[in-house]
């Protein structure tokens, strides 16, 4: 893939896993919105920026990897076992959502005092803290065997062409404001 003179040109390989991932797209939006056929050539627009970085299938499967990595620490860590070493019957999962706000607690206190990390000081509080985030959440999907990557990238198109999110709702009485 190049993009030299800032247009992007693909190999003929290239060509066909760009066609297979925009078809596969499309179908996941129409599914959504049946009735929006009129659509279906706007997909194609929102989603080149990402074809042109990386092909969408492997967002998604690099999304899961990185599940594999959080799940797979945290397992070899022992978060899954009593401290006998027993296996744990089941995690409470009210308890690992909550984990994940206190990351985000954590990271905007950071923020607040503009705190270098503690663990690793050659970055900001924040940098580290979401890092944490993103493994808690990793794991929780990952123990939870979540379809993650798939359905971050069909929400990703569902949330560019949906109608709330258009300047013109928004800027509407009941519009959403954030
Ligand atoms: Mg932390």
């Amino acid at each position: 893939m190049s993009t030299t003179d800032g247009t992007l040109t693909l190999s003929s390989n290239e060509e066909f896993k760009v066609q297979s991932d925009l078809t596969w797209a499309t179908a996941v939006y129409m599914k959504m919105r049946p009735e929006d056929a009129a659509f279906a050539e706007d997909i194609k627009c929102a989603l080149l920026a990402i074809v042109q970085r990386q092909t969408i299938q492997q967002t998604a499967a690099d999304i899961d990897k990185l599940m594999e990595i959080s799940h797979g620490v945290a397992l070899a860590r022992g978060w899954y076992k009593n401290a006998d070493g027993t296996p744990k019957p089941e995690r409470n999962v009210g308890e690992q959502l909550l984990l994940m706000v206190s990351e985000i607690i954590e990271g905007f206190e950071g923020w607040r005092k503009n705190l270098p990390d503690d663990k690793l000081p050659h970055y900001p509080m924040i940098t580290v803290e979401l890092a944490d985030l993103l493994h808690r959440l990793f794991d929780f999907a990952g123990y939870h065997k979540l379809q993650l990557g798939r359905a971050f990238i069909e929400k990703a198109i569902y949330n560019a062409m949906r109608e709330d999110h258009s300047l013109t709702h928004r800027a509407s009485e009941h519009g959403k404001k954030a």
